[in-house]
């Protein structure tokens, strides 16, 4: 298999499937590069080997050309990184002169490409009430159409090139179907080869123990990596506002914490699931509550089991960390997902800071640490402890979904 290294390049054209879906604020400027950071290498590399690039990508959901979601907002900030001019097409099927004009070593970022229904092949502007029948006509037109797309992108390189960790986990024209018109000429860029690696640093043969801590809002969005979690680690924390269901489930008194009727089933069965499979379950037992969802609420110290009425859990209490971290520093592999509490709300980020910072002292004690998911990354972002563990995944759902045991169709198509 070609990888970056082994590839000529040289007088080549690549096709690069970057992640370039940064926020913006509202003058569009950028709040967070970390993705285009991240993609950085890769593009250097080919440059130094003689190749050209051409970049693309898509940001936000637009259901069409929308100058909001246009690219063109990152252009300086590329710019910037590669100490290079980028040149733009802003019409991602029609750059042919563009593409032709490119000299070696210049670089071309091609415009959203989700301006094109194509892309994510999901028919847009069928009335509400229009027929499956109709519906499946109209998907099955656009991924006719899709084919045409991706023949088209594919016309302007010599390579292609996937570097888009965070949007692996979609079957979407530019991350997956685009590799077959490149079957010997396509490979992973340097950033997914590094979160191929860190996942395969959880999953095979691991250092031990292996403890997962899962944290964030919802069983339901959760429910299917802790299943399968199950299979391999040694130590489950559950925590966040998932936490709850599972204490509720077990016949406890939860206030008004979140709750979600339909998963207590699901609760009951993970908890014997772990009890086969000889998995040391962890939850938050006792808890900060507050008397409304606010960060000047008033606060109770109580056992998540027996939250008073009118009170909701939002955060681990002092007791329960001094517990995990018996847990974390006995630990030499930790998988960590979703924030401890309402780390939004200063009153209730204590658990989520601990926890990271137990993250970092284990880091430095030589355990491997792999941080990932919108929100425990930003966590560790705004806490400072982003640079004090093994590795923080660029993708939630792509990292995730590779827990739960998926080949990644991004993944898959370069394998193929
Ligand atoms: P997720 O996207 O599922 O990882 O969930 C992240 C969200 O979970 C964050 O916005 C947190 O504020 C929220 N969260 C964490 N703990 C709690 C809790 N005890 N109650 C309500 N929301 C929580």
């Amino acid at each position: 298999m070609q990888n970056i290294d082994t590839y000529n390049f040289l007088g080549k054209k690549a096709l690069i499937r970057v992640d370039f879906n940064v926020p913006l604020n509202d003058k569009k400027e950028i709040i967070d590069d970390t993705r285009i950071k991240a993609s950085i290498p890769t593009l250097k590399k080919v440059i130094e080997k003689g190749g050209t690039l051409i970049l693309m990508a898509h940001m936000g959901k637009p259901k069409g050309p929308s100058e909001d979601l246009s690219l063109k907002h990152t252009i300086k900030r590329i710019e910037q990184y590669m100490g290079l001019p980028v040149k733009f097409a802003p019409d991602c099927m029609n750059a042919d002169d563009k593409v032709k004009n490119l000299k070696t070593g210049e670089i071309l970022l091609l415009e959203n490409l989700r301006f094109y229904a194509e892309e994510e092949c999901k028919p847009r502007g069928l009335a509400k009430d229009v027929s499956d029948k109709e519906k499946d006509t109209a998907k099955k037109e656009l991924k006719e159409s899709q084919k045409k797309f991706c023949k088209k992108l594919a016309s302007y390189a010599d390579c292609y090139i996937n570097d888009a960790f965070g949007t692996a986990h979609r079957k979407h024209a530019s991350t997956a179907i685009i590799a077959e018109y490149f079957p010997n000429d396509k490979m992973f860029g340097y950033l997914m080869e590094q979160e191929i690696k860190a996942i395969n640093k959880i999953l095979k043969n691991p250092q031990r123990p292996l403890t997962a801590i899962m944290g964030g809002a919802k069983v339901s969005s959760k429910i299917g990596i802790i299943e399968h979690l199950l299979d391999f680690v040694d130590n489950l924390l559950i925590t966040g506002g998932m936490v709850f269901t599972f204490k509720k489930a077990l016949g406890g008194k939860i206030g008004d914490s979140l709750f979600e009727e339909n998963q207590v089933d699901t609760a009951l069965k993970t908890i014997k699931l772990a009890k086969e499979k000889n998995v040391k379950l962890y939850f938050s037992d006792e808890v900060v509550a507050a008397d409304r969802f606010s960060n000047d609420a008033k606060t109770i110290i109580c056992s998540s089991d027996n939250i008073p009425d009118g009170w909701m859990g939002l955060d681990a209490s002092d007791k329960t960390l001094k517990e995990w971290s018996k847990v974390i520093k006995k630990s030499k592999t930790i998988l960590w997902n979703g924030p401890i509490g309402v780390f939004e709300m200063p009153n209730f980020s204590k658990g989520t800071k601990i926890v990271a910072q137990l993250l970092a002292e284990a880091t430095d004690n030589g355990t491997y640490t792999l941080v990932g998911g919108g929100d425990s990354v930003a966590a560790l972002s705004t806490l400072g402890f982003k640079d004090r563990v093994s590795y923080v995944s660029t993708g939630g759902g792509a990292m995730l979904e590779s827990f739960e045991g998926k080949t990644l169709p991004g993944i898959k198509a370069i394998l193929d």
